[in-house]
């Protein structure tokens, strides 16, 4: 068999941004004001403040304003939860990220709960996720939106289709699989707690790796023909998809990085857009 064509995250992630720049310049030209995300972070993991600083730049190049708020390592829960209504009661943010992980001794979950829904841009929040699974308007969560784009743009059809979800985070996994299941796939989630993981993964038409261990999908448990969605991103810009056999597999498959990352990005700035767009009422 062939090799499997790549999905290219980074092309069409450009694509997006380019489109809601053009989006964010035309509103701020309606309206006067450009569209704002704040974005939340709680102490200094270096990761957690490359990534914002990330976001920020890509807000800057789409014509999108960014307010930084820098909490404190030790900030508590109450603080975290009033810092997050006051910005969701601020007309002049659209948006709100708060990155995480935000600390063990915080309730995430309290804190996400603290986003007003229309502002919710990555969609964290109960609602978000409600009005997701239910088709409803809303903000869908980042990755798993990013991830449907990319599946859209390489006509993939996913009606009756077998998808494997392996991983059932909040924000990833289950999220995904409630996407993919809103296009009529049987879709399977899979978990540390999955027993003969292969086997159930050999079954499937989509795969989509959401676990956070490097390579853990091998080529060998992938179906031929499947395509392959690999959201992993492990130290060394290695995936949760063992990449060098799955491709000889798969139809499609995500490298990485340049697959499923820049996805989320371009999905977020999009939402901004869109949630400062529903904001001022154009
Ligand atoms: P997470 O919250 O740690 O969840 C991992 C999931 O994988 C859990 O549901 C866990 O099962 C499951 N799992 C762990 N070990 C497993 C095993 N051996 N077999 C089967 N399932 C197993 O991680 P996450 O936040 O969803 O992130 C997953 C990956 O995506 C990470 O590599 C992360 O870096 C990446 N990610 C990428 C982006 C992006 O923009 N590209 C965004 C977010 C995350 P249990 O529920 O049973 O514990």
């Amino acid at each position: 068999m062939s090799q499997a064509r790549l999905m290219d995250g980074t092309a069409l992630a450009r694509r997006i941004v380019e489109e809601t720049a053009r989006k964010a310049a035309e509103l701020t030209d309606r309206t006067g004001t450009a569209p704002c995300l704040a974005t939340v972070l709680v102490g200094e993991d270096p990761a957690s403040v490359t990534y914002v600083r990330m976001k920020q730049n890509r807000c800057r190049k789409a014509g999108i304003d960014s307010r930084r708020v820098a909490l404190p390592a030790e900030t508590t829960t109450e603080e975290l939860v009033g810092t997050l209504r006051s910005l969701s009661q601020d007309p002049s943010v659209h948006g709100i990220l708060l990155q995480h992980p935000v600390g063990e001794h915080i309730d995430e979950r309290a804190a996400f709960e603290a986003i007003a829904p229309e502002k919710d841009v990555d969609g964290v929040t109960f609602a978000s996720f409600a009005t997701m699974s239910f088709g409803l308007p809303g903000f869908v969560s980042c990755t798993p939106g990013g991830i449907l784009r990319l599946l859209d743009a390489y006509d993939v059809d996913l009606a009756g289709k077998r998808a494997v979800v392996v991983g059932r985070s909040a924000i990833l996994g289950k999220p995904v699989g409630m996407l993919l299941l809103a296009r009529d796939a049987t879709v399977t989630y899979c978990h540390s707690r999955t027993r003969e993981l292969s086997s159930v993964v050999r079954e499937a038409d989509v795969v989509v790796a959401a676990v956070g261990r490097p390579r853990l999908v091998r080529g060998q448990d992938i179906k031929p023909g499947a395509v392959v969605i690999d959201a992993g991103y492990n130290e060394g810009n290695v995936g949760d998809v063992d990449f060098d056999s799955a491709v000889e597999r798969a139809s499609l498959i995500t490298p990485v990085p340049g697959g499923v990352g820049p996805m989320t990005i371009a999905t977020l700035l999009e939402q901004t857009v869109d949630a400062a767009a529903r904001q001022l009422g154009v």
